[in-house]
C-alpha cells in the first residue's frame, strides 16, 4: 500500500491557492466540477478522447482542463500521477474513478492526493468486512447465510463484484439456489468458484440517503463520535426489476434484473429522518474504530423500511453516490444546513475551502 507520508509528501508542495478539483469525467463529475466552481476552485477533468466533446458541452460544469488518457489504467503511469500532481490536482474517487482504476490498483499504486480515507476502499470492496462494520456500529441487517445449504427464507444472492446488481437472483432453499446457480454457470454467466453472498431478501420500501461527515466539525448529533454530520439528500434507486410489473400477468424473466438504470428523488416520513441520522452517525462512529480516522466526506447508507423492523442497512457506499447527481442545486434537505443552493459535490468543495483556510487540508487526505 502507498504510504501515507507519499501522499502527504506531494501534497505538502501544493500551491493551495491553485488548488484543483479533479476526477474521471463520468458518474458524478458534472456535478463535483460545477459545485467546486461555485466554491472558486479551478477543475480538471480525465477523459477518454471519445467524452472529451461533450463534457466540453456543459458550460456551468465543463472542466478547465481536460487530460485524455487512450485507457483509464493509463492515470496510473508514472508520468500521468506526475503531471496530476505539478497541477496540484486533489482527486474526488467517485464510483466509476474507483470501478475503472482499481481498488486495488489506487491503493498500491495511486499517489495522487485524494480526498478521503483510502481505507474505505477496503472496507467498502468486501461485502464480509462491510457485515463486520456494520455490527459494530449495531445497526439492524438483514440475516446472512453464510452456507446455501443454511437458505430457510426468500433470499437475495448477489455476486461478488457484479456491477450494480446485474445477475442478482432470489432464492427461498437451497435447491433453488442450486438449480439457478447451475443455471448460470451453464450459460456462462458466473464460473464454479464464483464468490456469492446471500442475505435475507428484506420486503419493504427501499432508501439510500446521502451523507456528508466532516471531520473538521464538532459531533452534533447522538451516537456521533466525531466530526459533524448532515444529510444532504435520499434517492431509491431505479432497477429493472421496479418495473416488473410491465410484462403482466406474466413475470418476464429479463425484468429480474437488479441493474441500477437511474435515480428517483425521495423525502422520507419526516420522522424518520432521526432514524436515518440515528443509523449514519452509528456507522460513522464505527468506520473511526475499525479504520481510523473514519469515513471522511461522502457516503451513502443503502436502507430498506420493513414495516415491523424498521430500517434494515443492506450496504455502504463510502463515497459521493450517482444518486446525489439529482441534486445539484440543493435537495429538500440542504436548505436545513445552508442557505445556498448545495450539492454534494458542491459540499466537498466547501470542505477543501475551508480546511485550506485553516491549514488543515492533511486531515482531509488519507
Ligand atoms: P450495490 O449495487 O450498491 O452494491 P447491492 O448490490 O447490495 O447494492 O444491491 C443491489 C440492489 O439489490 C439494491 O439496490 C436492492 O434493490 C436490492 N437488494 C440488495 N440487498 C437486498 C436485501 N437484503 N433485500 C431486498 N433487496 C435487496
Amino acid at each position: 500500500m502507498i504510504s501515507r507520508e507519499r501522499i502527504m509528501s506531494a501534497l505538502r508542495n501544493y500551491s493551495e491557492s491553485d488548488i484543483k478539483v479533479a476526477t474521471i469525467c463520468s458518474h458524478s463529475s458534472l456535478q463535483i466540477f460545477h459545485g467546486a466552481r461555485l466554491e472558486g476552485f479551478a477543475t480538471l477533468g480525465i477523459t477518454l478522447p471519445r467524452n472529451r466533446p461533450y463534457y466540453e458541452s456543459f458550460p456551468t460544469a465543463r472542466p478547465d482542463i481536460i487530460l485524455e488518457v487512450e485507457r483509464y489504467g493509463d492515470i496510473l503511469s508514472d508520468d500521468f500521477q506526475r503531471r496530476l500532481i505539478e497541477e496540484n490536482a486533489i482527486i474526488i474517487p467517485h464510483g466509476s474513478f474507483v470501478e475503472y482504476v482499481g481498488a486495488q490498483n489506487i491503493l498500491e499504486k495511486f499517489y495522487v492526493p485524494m480526498f478521503g480515507n483510502r481505507l474505505t476502499l477496503l472496507w467498502e470492496g468486501d461485502r464480509r468486512k462491510q457485515r463486520h462494520w456494520f455490527q459494530e456500529a449495531g445497526v439492524a441487517v438483514p440475516k446472512y447465510f453464510n452456507d446455501p445449504s443454511e437458505i430457510d427464507r426468500p433470499s437475495i444472492v448477489k455476486l461478488h463484484g457484479a456491477k450494480g446488481g446485474h445477475g442478482y437472483f432470489n432464492a427461498s432453499s437451497p435447491e433453488e439456489f442450486n438449480r439457478k446457480f447451475e443455471e448460470l454457470r451453464s450459460k456462462g454467466l458466473i464460473d464454479r468458484e464464483a464468490d456469492v453472498v446471500i442475505e435475507e431478501f428484506v420486503p419493504g420500501v427501499r432508501y439510500y440517503p446521502h451523507f456528508f461527515i466532516s471531520p473538521l466539525g464538532n459531533p452534533n448529533l447522538p451516537n456521533l463520535t466525531h466530526g459533524s454530520l448532515e444529510l444532504l439528500g435520499i434517492d431509491r434507486r431505479l432497477e429493472v426489476i421496479d418495473e416488473v410489473y410491465r410484462g403482466l400477468p406474466k413475470i418476464m424473466e429479463e425484468y429480474l434484473d437488479y441493474t441500477v438504470t437511474g435515480n428517483l428523488p425521495v423525502v422520507v416520513r419526516e420522522k424518520f429522518v432521526v432514524d436515518l441520522l440515528e443509523a449514519a452517525a452509528k456507522i460513522a462512529s464505527a468506520s473511526r474504530k475499525l479504520f481510523n480516522p473514519g469515513l471522511i466526506g461522502p457516503f451513502c447508507l443503502e436502507m430498506i423500511y420493513h414495516p415491523k423492523r424498521g430500517f434494515v442497512v443492506f450496504e455502504v457506499s463510502a463515497r459521493i453516490v450517482a444518486g446525489t447527481n439529482l441534486y445539484p442545486l440543493g435537495s429538500p434537505y440542504s436548505p436545513y444546513y445552508y442557505s445556498e443552493p448545495m450539492s454534494m459535490g458542491r459540499r466537498i468543495a466547501r470542505e477543501l475551502k475551508t480546511a485550506i483556510r485553516e491549514n488543515k487540508l492533511h486531515e482531509l487526505i488519507h
